[in-house]
């Protein structure tokens, strides 16, 4: 089974929700958790683990050899990135960070060997054991990068590729094509949000990006008593479900500040209970 947890914004409390799930998860289920929130990876931090078995994660960048190239363009005309300049009777050159790695312009190339493989570090992933049936897989992007894609399909290749009954996403937030890459193919998307009409604006627009993946959305309300909103049309017009609902809890404010998720800390408290019942939902499905 393929879960995903996400949010339209930032700071919603989808890191919680998610690393509180996969440690109860883990309890019956042999589960690989995924941070594919690669820019901000912190379930690391919110699991007390660290960061081990470091990959790198390199994208393609042309390399030319000027001495077969016979200056046509055809890789600049081609390039959708304008990742390549040309000046007047001038090779054609690199600008890295605006560098796909799509390899059109080797494709197009007449002139076998005047564009050559060449890689740039644009990421890592890393595996680490947090206890007998949990594995975490995180993606981390390299500093100064943009390309946050690559870095995630790494992360989420790395993480099929260990058997398991459940995985677990993380994702950045936002709505962009890294978000789809880890939502699409889930059995179940989980999408944490917050009663406050940006939390809502950006629910909205997760929303949008389910249905055109033809997926339906569990809805969890976090700091459910910080606002009155109503979710009534989007329910209306969404394949959408408010399946918990999380108040402001002592509980979770003390687990937090002492790096213990609550359903460890506090597996007896009104929090925890909240959490077990979004996993009697998840196993209804498995
Ligand atoms: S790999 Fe793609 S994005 Fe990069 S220079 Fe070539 S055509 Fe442009
Ligand atoms: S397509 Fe090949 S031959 Fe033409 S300018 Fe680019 S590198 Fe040179």
């Amino acid at each position: 089974m393929k879960l995903t947890v996400t949010g339209g914004k930032g700071g919603t409390g989808k890191s919680t929700v998610a690393t509180n799930l996969a440690l109860l998860l883990s309890k019956k289920h042999k589960v690989v958790f995924v941070d594919a929130d690669v820019e901000c990876p912190n379930d690391y931090i919110l699991l007390s683990t660290k960061l081990e078995n470091e990959e790198d994660v390199n994208l393609f960048k042309p390399k030319f050899d000027y001495s077969k190239c016979t200056k046509c363009g055809l890789c600049v005309e081609n390039c959708a990135e304008n990742a390549l300049l040309q000046f007047k009777e001038g090779y054609p050159f690199l600008m890295p960070t605006l560098c796909s790695g799509c390899r059109t312009c080797q494709l197009v190339c007449p002139e076998e060997g005047a564009i050559l493989d060449d890689y740039r570090l644009v990421g890592h992933t890393y595996r680490t054991k947090v206890k007998d049936n949990l594995e975490l897989v995180t993606g981390v992007l390299a500093e100064g990068e943009e390309r946050s894609y690559p870095t995630v399909l790494a992360a989420r290749q790395r993480a099929m590729d260990i058997d398991a009954d459940i995985y677990l996403f993380d994702t950045m937030p936002g709505t962009g094509n890294h978000v789809a890459a880890a939502i699409e193919d889930s059995d179940i998307v989980i999408t944490v949000t917050e009663p406050t009409p940006l939390g809502r604006h950006d629910l909205e627009m997760i929303l949008k990006l389910l249905k055109k993946l033809n997926l339906k959305a569990w809805i969890v309300i976090n700091r459910s008593d910080i606002g009155k909103i109503s979710h009534d049309e989007l329910l209306k017009n969404y394949d959408a479900e408010i399946i918990a609902e999380i108040p402001m809890l002592d509980e979770i404010l003390e687990s937090y500040v002492s790096g213990v998720p609550v359903v460890e800390k506090f597996p007896d408290s009104r929090a925890a209970k909240i959490f077990e019942s979004i996993v009697e939902r998840i196993e209804e499905v498995l």
